[in-house]
């Protein structure tokens, strides 16, 4: 007997520049049980709880991406693990996982609840997280965040690790809290077996601070860096904004994240979703897609799915961001909100 003929998969996603759309972060939420001072006020007014689209919601239209060749979803926020009943979501995503699908489900986190979390992460099949991490000095520490126990984050990645997910550090760089403590952070983390990440701050939400005060340019950086370290450039492309270095007398690699220059755009293969259900096509542009509206006014993931080939259409070529000194920021909406 002849096979059935099998209904043809669905078209991918490639936007007008012909980039190919296979990654998808998700912000579950915009809480967060820190503060971090680049990041966040010390008095953020959050989303009231039922403008966030439910685990259930998040699920189908995580599953809407991957029919359509999203091949790896991010998990982030906000702090996602303080997300009631978070797990419940990633033990869904794991399916994905499993029939192959879905090349890869990471998370990047703040550390604060990997000790508790760390072991059914593992089982969901998680293998990479991110942790974020600026300095290794407990007070430092607390200064960042605004609120948080350094020995708490460090005993979260020893958990991670210990569930056997690699795990890859990303440093804030600031210039004038962390800037000389980065070379003894990367070797801490390149001597566990962690790789580093460099980020320079963006401009994203209204907080206290200048980040004129704040920025550290990272070709700076990186200059200081090299009178210690040998940095050999790797070729390693993800498709997003980050460079990559060997750093040869650790062994280890070192990333740099500079996002206000242009040079990743041309590659850009993501998109993101709030926890609101707003698809935002660039980190650094205000155009969105309002897939909440369509996915609670039709149950037929064919609209929905519509509705994001649509959104796609218009992701744009690149960013437009400016740190100078002026105010508002130059993109209104905080990262914990489009998630970093
Ligand atoms: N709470 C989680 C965490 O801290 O990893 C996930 C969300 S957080 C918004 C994601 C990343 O964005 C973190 O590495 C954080 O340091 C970074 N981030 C937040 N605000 C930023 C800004 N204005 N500029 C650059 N990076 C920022
Ligand atoms: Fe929270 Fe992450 Fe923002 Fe820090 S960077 S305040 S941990 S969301």
């Amino acid at each position: 007997m002849a096979d059935a003929p099998r209904a043809p998969s669905p078209a991918p996603l490639i936007d007008p520049f012909q980039r190919a759309i296979s990654y998808l972060r998700i912000s579950v939420t915009d809480r967060c049980d820190l503060r971090c001072a680049y990041c966040m006020s010390e008095n953020m007014q959050f989303l009231p709880k039922r403008d966030l689209l439910t685990l259930e919601e998040l699920d189908r239209l995580c599953g809407v991406f991957i029919a359509r060749g999203v091949r790896k979803l991010r998990i982030t926020g906000g702090e996602p693990l303080v997300r009631r009943d978070i797990m419940h979501l990633f033990r869904r995503l794991s399916r994905h996982l499993d029939s192959g699908a879905l090349e890869e489900l990471t998370l990047t986190t703040n550390g604060t609840q990997l000790a508790r979390y760390a072991n059914e992460l593992a089982s969901f099949g998680v293998r990479r997280i991110n942790v974020s991490l600026d300095t290794l000095d407990p007070q430092k520490f607390r200064a960042i965040t605004r609120r948080g126990d350094l020995p708490v984050v460090l005993d979260g990645i020893a958990a991670a690790r210990a569930a056997g997910m690699k795990v890859k550090i990303n440093a804030v760089a600031l210039r004038d809290v962390n800037a000389d403590e980065i070379p003894d952070m990367i070797a801490w983390a390149h001597g566990l077996g962690m790789d580093m990440t460099l980020i320079e701050v963006m401009p994203l939400g209204e907080i206290e601070a200048d980040r004129t005060d704040q920025f550290l340019p990272l070709s700076v950086a990186r200059q200081r860096l090299e009178s210690r370290y040998t940095l050999t450039p790797l070729p390693d492309r993800t498709g997003g904004p980050a460079r990559y270095v060997r750093v040869e007398e650790t062994g280890g690699k070192l990333g740099f994240i500079t996002p206000l220059t242009h040079n990743f755009c041309e590659s850009c293969n993501r998109v993101r979703l709030t926890c609101t259900g707003q698809l935002y096509l660039c980190l650094g542009q205000e155009d969105s897609a309002d897939l909440r509206a369509v996915l609670r006014a039709s149950p037929d993931d064919a609209v929905l799915a519509a509705a994001v080939v649509e959104a796609i259409t218009r992701k744009p070529k690149g960013h437009d961001f400016i740190i100078e000194r002026q105010r508002p920021a130059a993109v209104p909406r905080h990262m914990s909100v489009t998630g970093g």
